[in-house]
């Protein structure tokens, strides 16, 4: 059993929805005080009275987190109301599919800055809280797509979600002397909001993909960025952690199918 988070501070950007709902609620329910950060302001308050009903300690920052200052505005907001920062969840992202032909370089610099620089920007904007504490934990929630697989259409999000662990390996020895680590849980196929949006051929290839034939729940993924925050995870630094149901491990499809 890991040992206890209760009462330690965490933010989540992208905590209103999907993946950042799930990692707050499984750091909620566990004693932990939660900030929560998006953009929109409705599906925001809505989550937190969502994870105070069941009894999380949770609260709610409006952030863009490719805005420089609301990222800054979000980590003292997060340090002044709990009176620490400990955890940083890094978990905002876009994911819009257009192919290369078709897309114009504002969408590539969208997604850009929507996932790769807002980690940048997160990282350093927690820095000084992480200083004023002690030490930090920071889990990026990156993907297996662009680190290890593909997708029609997922280029500019793949190059952003490798460019993650890229920032990720250098971060993680220039946060050592801060005494923070830095990891990143890669997340398969999981059932959010954004994944529905995809649309239901895409969901139903997907589980027919994954060795375990179904995907991922939210919690699957909190349960991981509670791992790399927790006081057992204190000698992991810079590693990536994938959560797919076994999605990237297949060679054939027989392996697919487990039967072969
Ligand atoms: P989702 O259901 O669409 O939720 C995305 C969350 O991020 C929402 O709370 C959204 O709120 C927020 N967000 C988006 N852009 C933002 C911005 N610029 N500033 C602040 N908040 C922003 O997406 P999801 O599926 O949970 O994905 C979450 C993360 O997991 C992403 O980084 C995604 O790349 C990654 N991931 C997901 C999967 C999957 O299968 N679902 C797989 C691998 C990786 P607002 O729009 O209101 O800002």
């Amino acid at each position: 059993m890991l040992s206890s988070i209760e009462g330690q501070s965490v933010v989540v950007t992208g905590g209103s929805k999907g993946i950042g709902k799930g990692i707050a609620k499984v750091f909620a329910a566990r004693g932990a005080k939660v900030m929560i950060a998006a953009r929109g302001e409705e599906a925001g308050y809505k989550a937190v009275e969502e994870l105070r009903a069941q009894g999380g300690y949770v609260e709610f920052c409006p952030c863009d987190v490719s805005d420089w200052s609301a990222v800054k505005n979000l980590m003292s907001t997060a340090a002044e109301r709990f009176g620490s920062l400990n955890v940083l969840c890094a978990n905002a992202g876009i994911y819009p599919t257009k192919r290369i032909f078709e897309m114009e370089p504002d969408e590539w610099d969208k997604v850009q800055s929507s996932n790769l620089k807002s980690a940048f920007l997160c990282v350093k904007a927690a820095i000084p809280y992480f200083d004023q504490a002690g030490s930090g934990r920071i889990v990026l929630t990156s993907s297996i797509t662009g680190p290890f697989t593909g997708i029609p259409g997922c280029s500019h999000y793949g190059a952003s979600k490798s460019g993650q662990l890229g920032f990720m390996r250098t971060a993680c020895m220039e946060l050592i002397k801060h005494n923070v680590t830095i990891n990143a849980v890669l997340p398969g196929n999981i059932i959010t909001e954004g994944l529905m949006e995809l649309g239901q051929d895409y969901i139903d290839s997907m589980a027919a993909s994954i060795p375990m034939k179904r995907l991922g729940c939210t919690e699957d993924i909190g349960h991981a960025a509670l791992f790399f925050a927790s006081k057992e995870a204190g000698y992991i630094t810079g590693q990536t952690l994938v959560v797919d149901g076994g999605q990237i491990i297949p060679e054939s499809f027989k392996g697919i199918a487990g039967i072969g």
